[in-house]
């Protein structure tokens, strides 16, 4: 609690980031905070693998590259990114400043900026009993570090684009690799699946996991034919859950500080700004006239409720325009 923000992001989709970038360059003391393990919102979790065809400056690129770049260009300054995190309530203060209230920690902001989008994600979870306690131990649900998983036998459940990339990332560097899927035809991209069955990746299909129990140090899955009785057993180190992600605006409704809001959307002005002091909203959850929900949209409307609540806090300091005039 000792320090306060100038600002405080509350969400890292690319709006967030970039807004998180952009206060850095203006010298703001800037925290983002994103309740998944990942920064990069609906473009990591939804559609990792999609080419984005209307970002400026890119004749087409990778979603998981776009947000590659821009965590690039927001760790060249001192942006506070909190993962994990997520804002259980917000207060006002008084005229100048918010309490953050997350599931791990308080902070204090002069200002905030709502970068929430279409709401909190979680990862979907595997609904087996006893895997809740083996959370983030021996089952996980994202990769951060596949060399964690060197030279262990893993298995992956899910049969999408996210479960299939892992698959085939980690038979690199895993001892081996099964995929789990309830159907027998992947969702996948039809180039991922062919990659897929040309690998070592061990298929099991269609199955569901029924029990998972830690025994002598590795887990002993059991999983239970789909539409049938069939039961297979296998003995894993790890389990690396792909469901999908799952957002939701429940948390958001239940602050003490409500700013306007038209259909759920927070309602903006001309410079993002709420109709509450010093609080800001951008991104695919702000409504406006002409509002487009889109990554070009978002991006510039960070620089533009940066740019005043700088001007708010600190009326004397005047920003460079271009960022030509900069050294970074
Ligand atoms: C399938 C699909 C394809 C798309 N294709 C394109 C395209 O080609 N071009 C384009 O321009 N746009 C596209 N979009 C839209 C684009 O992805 C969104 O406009 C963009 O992601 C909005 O960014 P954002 O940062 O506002 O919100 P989001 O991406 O939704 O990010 C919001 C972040 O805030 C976090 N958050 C929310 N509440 C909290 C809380 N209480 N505490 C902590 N964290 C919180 C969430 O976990 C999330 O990570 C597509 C969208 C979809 C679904």
């Amino acid at each position: 609690m000792a320090e306060i923000y100038d600002i405080t992001i509350i969400g890292g989709g690319p709006a967030g980031m970039f807004a998180g970038f952009y206060s850095g360059l203006r010298t703001a003391k800037v925290q983002i905070i994103e309740s998944l393990s990942q920064l990069g919102g609906q473009v990591s979790a939804l559609y990792p693998e999609k080419y984005i065809h209307d970002v400026a400056g890119f004749a087409g690129i990778k979603a998981v590259e776009l947000i590659s770049q821009l965590d690039k260009q927001l760790r060249q300054l001192p942006v506070d990114v909190r993962l994990n995190e997520t804002v259980t309530d917000l207060i006002q203060q008084d005229e100048n400043g918010y309490k953050i209230v997350t599931n791990k920690e308080t902070y204090l902001s002069k200002a905030v900026i709502l970068a929430t989008g279409v709401g909190a994600f979680s990862p979907r979870r595997l609904a087996v009993s006893g895997a809740q306690e083996l959370e983030n131990r021996r089952i996980f649900y994202t990769v951060a570090h596949p060399e964690q998983f060197r030279d262990k036998t893993v298995l992956i459940a899910g049969g999408g684009d996210s479960a299939i990339d892992t698959a085939l990332m980690l038979q690199e560097t895993a001892k081996h690799v099964y995929l789990m899927h309830r159907r027998t035809q992947f969702r996948g991209m039809e180039h991922s699946v062919e990659l897929l069955q040309n690998s070592a990746v061990e298929l099991l299909t269609p199955y569901l996991l029924k029990e998972i129990t830690l025994d002598n140090d590795q887990l002993l899955l059991t999983m239970k034919e789909v539409k049938g009785e069939h039961l297979l057993q296998k003995r894993v180190d790890d389990v690396i859950v792909n469901y999908g992600f799952i957002s939701n605006n429940k948390t958001i409704r239940q602050w003490q500080v409500q700013p306007s809001q038209e259909h759920r959307m927070f309602v903006v002005d001309r410079q993002m700004k709420t109709d509450l002091p010093l609080l800001y909203a951008i991104g695919d959850g702000v409504d406006y006239e002409g509002k487009l929900d889109l990554i070009a949209t978002a991006f510039a409307e960070g620089p533009m409720a940066v740019s005043a609540i700088m001007k708010q806090l600190y009326p004397d300091r005047r920003g460079p325009l271009h960022s030509t005039s900069m050294d970074l």
